[in-house]
């Protein structure tokens, strides 16, 4: 039966493909259909298992060694409780036999929503069980390993594409399906400018999040049209409308590539004013999809991509290699390497500590002011790395003097050691600061004193201004960069850059959002950094703009604050 499912679409375009359901890629466990006759074998399996671990939890409970500490029998007891909640001993049967899955699968399900209800306990103690949900699941899963269950069919066609469906992923998650060919992928949870989006709009393919139960509702293989710029799913979509959806697709695609003859022509306005297109890229992979969308220099390369998904970290040479790669692809060209931001929503595999608060807790620079040994290795890594081109580096949530001076002081350090080694750099190196926290925005004056150039992450600079968290779905109606007061903040900090001479850019996703450039241009914004998919629509709106002719409408939306006339205002810019 055919149904339509709403969310956020963070990444346009049109997908159809087959459903394909996955877990959390971290603990990804496979999802086949089992026949209607197999059922009551897929059960009994899962029963068997139920029935193995409980004998293991039997038989440990029975030989405790001798001078084990009491927590041991305790966690025990309460390993045997949660196994035999009819929770776990029994809703998975449910799920096999209602969704006619594989074990594996149903065991996957139900620990997820019980992960899921335990993260809403306000009590740290309860809320921490979760983990002891995850590792009796990972018994049960063992136990089911060892059990020959239902062996689905091979995959149909090897063309057919494949969207994928998945709860949530996280930006890690994300970046491993780069490797991988899929047509869309949509989820139930995460905001527009949450990074999983964001790697997402990377990967240049329809997606959409905040689905809300997308998972639950649409059955394997099932076939399903995505509408990335509207943000709707089709699933089982009747013969007419998937006709309508195949033509649709066809324009929009014809459309893009229309829009690449655009790859060599200047972004200049119709009055002269000549503006940068940079890009913002993940890996050094990347670039090759920045060149062939006519970026003229990396605006933002996020280095933390490079610590996510392994159990250890980049050492110099790695890193070095990594960011001389980018350099010498860019032939020249100007690159800006922000140093890693981990934290918030993107920890490294050795990270344990989940903070109550992660963005507001050690992300970013304050991350690397805590373990100066690991930023003076990339520091050297980057430092070398300017030898081969043009690096700029880019220092993520400064706040205020003393983090920008002690900072300052570990690239000295950086430095010097490289010259204590006899090792070559560019001496003038220059060093940038983001703009994304309220207060670096509101005291300006201390970041163009210091520093050399700027860059404005509006997707953090929302998130804190508007205290809206950007991974939560439940708040992401209220992401707004129309808001008076982003629009203050952005045409301030703008404003006084140009006035102090000092190169500011704006890499945040209001920069490759169309119909904010000519706001932009009006406030005094030359540099757009932006994933390289938005680089032809928006450099066709600058050769089509008259810079002279937005600065009154602009000085009216800046006095305005009612939505509904600032929508009306942005219109008449853009009109
Ligand atoms: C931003 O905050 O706008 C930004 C560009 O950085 P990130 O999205 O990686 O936090
Ligand atoms: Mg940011």
């Amino acid at each position: 039966m055919s149904f339509t499912l709403h969310g956020i679409g963070v990444s346009g375009g049109i997908a159809i493909g087959h459903a394909h359901l996955v877990s959390n890629a971290r603990t990804e466990v496979n999802h086949y259909v089992v026949p209607p006759h197999q059922v009551p074998e897929e059960s009994a399996r899962f029963d068997a298992a139920i029935r193995a671990v409980r004998a293991e939890f039997d038989e440990l409970r029975a030989h405790v060694p001798e001078g084990a500490p009491a927590e041991f029998t305790a966690f025990i007891d309460l390993h045997r409780m949660i196994l035999n909640d009819t929770m776990l001993a029994v809703e998975p049967r449910r799920i096999i036999e209602r969704e006619q899955c594989n074990a594996e699968w149903a065991v996957k399900v139900q620990m997820d929503a019980l992960v899921d209800q335990f993260d809403t306990i306000e009590d740290s103690y309860l809320r921490e069980r979760s983990a002891d949900v995850v590792q009796v699941v990972e018994r049960i899963l063992k136990a089911l390993s060892g059990t020959p269950g239902y062996v689905p069919p091979p995959d149909g066609d090897p063309d057919q594409e494949l969207i994928l469906v998945a709860r949530d992923l996280s930006p890690a998650d994300v970046v491993q399906f780069k490797q991988r060919d899929f047509a869309s992928f949509i989820t139930d949870v995460g905001g527009v400018t949450s990074h999983t989006a964001i790697v997402a709009r990377s990967l240049n393919i329809p997606s959409i999040v905040a689905l809300h139960h997308a998972r639950e509702l649409i059955r394997e293989r099932e076939i399903v049209i995505v509408d990335g710029t509207l943000g709707v799913v089709i699933v089982d979509p009747d013969p007419r409308v998937l006709s309508e959806y195949q033509e649709r697709r066809r324009r929009f695609d014809a459309g893009r590539q229309q829009l690449k003859r655009l790859r060599d022509t200047r972004a200049v306005t119709l009055d002269g004013v000549e503006v940068e297109l940079h890009a913002n890229i993940e890996l050094p992979e990347d670039v090759e999809q920045a060149l062939e969308n006519g970026a003229t220099g990396i605006g933002l390369f996020r280095s933390e991509f490079l610590f996510l998904n392994r159990s250890d970290l980049p050492d110099e040479e790695e890193q070095f290699e990594a960011y001389r790669k980018v350099v010498r692809a860019m032939r020249g060209m100007p690159v800006t390497i922000r140093t890693y931001d981990l934290g918030a929503d993107k920890q490294t595999e050795d990270e344990q500590r989940l903070p109550t608060n992660p963005a507001l807790g050690l992300r970013a620079i304050r991350l690397c002011l805590t373990e100066p040994q690991r930023f003076l290795i990339q520091l050297r890594a980057l430092l070398r790395a300017s030898r081969y081109g043009k690096i700029k580096i880019l220092i993520p949530m400064l706040a205020s003097a003393s983090e920008i001076e002690q900072t300052q002081q570990l690239i000295a350090r950086a430095r010097a050691s490289l010259d204590d080694d006899g090792t070559p750099y560019d001496r003038d190196v220059m060093i940038g600061s983001m703009i994304e926290v309220p207060a670096a925005a509101l005291a300006l004056d201390v970041f163009l004193r210091k520093l050399d150039f700027l860059s404005i992450g509006t997707n953090d600079l929302i998130q804190y201004t508007l205290a809206i968290d950007r991974t939560d779905e439940a708040v992401a109606h209220l992401y707004d960069p129309l808001h008076p007061a982003i629009l203050k903040l952005l045409s301030m900090v703008i404003g006084s850059a140009n006035k102090a001479g000092i190169p500011i850019a704006l890499c945040g996703e209001m920069a490759g959002d169309v119909t904010l450039t000519r706001l932009l241009l009006a406030f005094g914004l030359r540099n757009f950094s932006m994933h390289s998919a938005h680089l032809p629509d928006v450099k066709q709106c600058i050769i089509n703009t008259d810079t002279s002719k937005l600065i009154r409408t602009a000085r009216q939306m800046l006095r305005a604050d009612d939505p509904m006339k600032l929508l009306g205002l942005l219109a008449r810019l853009n009109r």
